[in-house]
């Protein structure tokens, strides 16, 4: 299964200039099989996620939030498969983590590297439970620092495509081939490494 672990809309995201549904139309084109909508500090409610899952039964869309938990410097936290807005009012880096693993969901540090060339979080002693290595605001510079980190804390790296438009689709995803039938299941499919990093060049 081809899965987009990062994907804005234009519903949430004012940087994003396509609408969800121009993004999961193309996406089911382009054979992915689940996508997590992941919008800058807003969180999707469920009752939405239905109403688009109706239009689209080809893929699971699930849902999620990009968490600006640092403005200085900027870190962004993917949380995946939450519907819960509270995750908006912590204000502890610390006290995310730990609520999103207490709950079960994914947390990935986004582009990791991206601000100030550092992961402010993990020089703190902070763990998420992945990185992202290759996405469109993360260029193999900067995934190689990423890499770097991952193999000294053993961490997983995902590829994703950090999508704002659907221009954006197919360059950078995971495989599985373990069924995502909750969003829940996500989290053990990356920490037990069941996925390949892909890209439009193949895997890497
Ligand atoms: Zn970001
Ligand atoms: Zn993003």
């Amino acid at each position: 299964m081809k899965i987009e672990l990062h994907c804005h809309t234009n519903r949430y995201s004012p940087c994003a200039r396509s609408t969800p549904a121009e993004l999961v139309g193309r996406m089911v084109q382009l054979g992915y099989g689940a996508v997590f909508l992941t919008e800058h500090d807003v969180v999707w409610s469920d009752w939405e996620i239905e109403q688009l899952q109706r239009g689209f039964p080809d893929i699971r869309l699930f849902a999620g939030v990009e968490l600006t938990i640092t403005r200085s410097p900027f870190q962004h936290l993917l949380i995946l498969g939450t519907t819960d807005p509270t995750y908006l009012d912590i204000t502890e880096p610390a006290e995310v983590l730990a609520k999103a693993r207490a709950e079960g969901h994914l947390t990935i540090l986004a582009h990791p590297f991206r601000y100030e060339g550092r992961a402010a979080m993990l020089d703190e002693g902070l763990r998420p439970d992945a990185l992202e290595y290759l996405s469109r605001n993360h260029p193999p510079e900067l995934a190689a620092l990423a890499k770097e980190a991952a193999d000294r804390l053993d961490l997983p790296l995902v590829n994703a495509g950090d999508t704002h438009a659907v221009d954006h689709l197919n360059r950078f995803w995971i495989e599985t081939d373990r069924p995502v039938t909750r969003p829940e299941r996500i989290r053990e499919i990356v920490l037990n490494k069941a996925y390949v990093n892909w890209t439009s060049d193949g895997d890497v």
